[in-house]
């Protein structure tokens, strides 16, 4: 008999929710506005509504669910479902998320930090699924970190660890939101890359980036494959970011895969290529052609099915 499972990627504007079966089949899926200022219960109440309309229409009997998984922003206690403290979900921090779904669907209900779902997601679903040893970075917004390690998702003794994102790879470098500077994460993310772009407006005026509507971390990188100095800058420094970090993770963890999602996963080869080019340069000769660096393959449906492995992980 086929299992399913609800997947729920939890974001600042907009919640998906989906149906999904245990091979990462996505039967039935929807997206609605997460409107916070509505308040946590109108929220999360909305998406109890949100999934039985997904049973209706799927015809999947809720017998056959064998859980809900929730991708969600911020510092959680998945041992519980609580949110701790989430940017994005300003008034969630303490909030029983798990718990109160649970109550809403009577289907048990298991919370994961969106960018440990991720890994997970690549774990379950993912091109190298099943592989023991996986370091996945998610580039948006923000940076964001999960180690599978052994063949266990690596949270540290307060859950909170994995934060990849915040390990400094430029001591002077940029102030990060953290509160430290040169974090990867002031580095490499698009908050990151906008910024540095706009820094680079005086010194060239002229460049290509600058005739855009609207800076953006796209811009950028399609600047750069146009042969654009400055935009060619920006992702030299972007690239080089990245594999410093990779290169400390690699020596940390001796991972096998080392996978990459997110928005800015979309410059393709010219990230990838310009990261592969400098692990040389930052790792021990005996690591090399132990790991691979790859982008994910599940891009579009990446926090919807990472949210539904987080069920089949800790059921498994
Ligand atoms: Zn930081």
């Amino acid at each position: 008999m086929a299992k399913y499972v609800i997947g729920i990627d939890l974001g600042g504007t907009e919640t998906k929710i989906a149906i999904v079966e245990e091979d990462g089949r996505i039967i039935e899926k929807k997206m609605i506005p997460t409107r916070v200022f509505d308040g946590r219960i109108t929220v999360v109440t909305r998406i109890g509504e949100a999934i039985k309309e997904l049973l209706l229409e799927s015809a999947v009997s809720s017998s056959k669910i064998l859980g809900i998984g929730v991708g969600s922003p911020g510092s959680i206690d998945h041992d519980t479902g609580t949110v701790l403290f989430s940017p994005n979900l300003p008034d969630w921090s303490g909030f029983g998320l798990a718990s109160m779904l649970e109550k809403i669907t009577g289907v048990q209900t298991f919370v994961e930090n969106d960018a440990n779902s991720f890994i997970l997601g690549e774990w379950a679903f993912g091109e190298f699924k099943g592989s023991q040893h996986m370091i996945g970075l998610t580039l948006g917004t923000g940076v964001g970190g999960g180690v599978i390690t052994h063949g266990i998702l690596m949270t540290g003794s307060s859950g909170y660890g994995g934060e990849l994102g915040h390990t400094i790879v430029e001591p002077e470098g940029p102030l990060c939101g953290c509160g430290s500077h040169g974090c990867l994460e002031s580095l490499a993310s698009a908050t990151a890359i906008v910024k540095m772009a706009r820094e680079y407006s005086k010194r060239f005026p002229k460049s290509s980036m600058f005739s855009a509507p609207e800076i953006t971390a796209k811009v950028v990188f399609d600047s750069a494959r146009g042969g654009d100095l400055a935009a060619t800058m920006i992702v030299e420094r972007v690239t080089k970011a990245m594999a410093i970090a990779i290169g400390n993770f690699i020596h940390v963890f001796n991972p096998e895969h080392i996978i990459i999602g997110g928005g800015i996963s979309k410059a393709g080869d010219l990230l990838i290529d310009g990261i592969l080019r400098k692990m040389p340069a930052f790792v021990m000769p005996s690591f090399i052609g132990t790991y691979s660096i790859t982008l994910s393959r599940l891009v579009e449906n990446a926090g919807i099915t990472g949210a539904a492995s987080i069920v089949f992980y800790r059921l498994s």
